[in-house]
Order: C-alpha cells, then structure tokens, then sequence
C-alpha cells in the first residue's frame, strides 16, 4: 500500500525532500504520491515520514486500504 495526498494539500513542499524513495512529486494542485514508489517508509523509517511533517495532515493511508504483508518486500524491490 502506498499513502495518498489529499486535496487539502497547501503545495509547502516540505514532505518532497523527505521522502526516502523519491516519490513525492508536484502536481498541478496538489503534491502526489507515486504509489509505485512509496513503500510507507518500511526499510528506513517506522512511520512515514511525509504525513509525520505535513502541517495540514493531508497525507493518509487510504480508506479502503488493506493489511499489506509485502511491504517489506516492495522496498527491498525498489533497493535492489
Ligand atoms: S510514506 Fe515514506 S515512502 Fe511513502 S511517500 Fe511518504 S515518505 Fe515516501
Ligand atoms: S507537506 Fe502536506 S501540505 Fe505540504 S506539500 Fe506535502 S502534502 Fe502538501
């Protein structure tokens, strides 16, 4: 599973340069999150790192998200 950017996004640009993976980006209206990317901070930190800052709390897990077991190895994926 990989977090989402809400449209409460106030575009402050302080969760990009925190992500470990790269996978914070500008949009038109809003920061998005490559979900092919994010790997909710498994590997590197133990919470995510860009809801941890945001000053809006915009940055979530979406609703219909699932218990996802792979985490672990999406990162190990994207470190390979
Ligand atoms: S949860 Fe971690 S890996 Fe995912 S977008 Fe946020 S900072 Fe990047
Ligand atoms: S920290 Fe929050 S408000 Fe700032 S750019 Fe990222 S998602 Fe948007």
């Amino acid at each position: 599973m990989a977090l989402v950017i809400k449209e409460e996004c106030v575009l402050c640009t302080v969760c990009e340069s925190e992500c470990p993976n790269g996978a914070i980006s500008r949009g038109d209206d809003a920061y998005m999150i490559d979900s092919t990317l994010c790997t909710e901070c498994a590997g590197f930190y133990d919470q995510p790192q860009c809801a941890a800052v945001c000053p809006v709390d915009c940055i979530s897990t979406p609703a219909d998200a699932k218990p996802q077991d792979g985490i672990y190895q999406k990162f190990l994926r994207l470190v390979s």
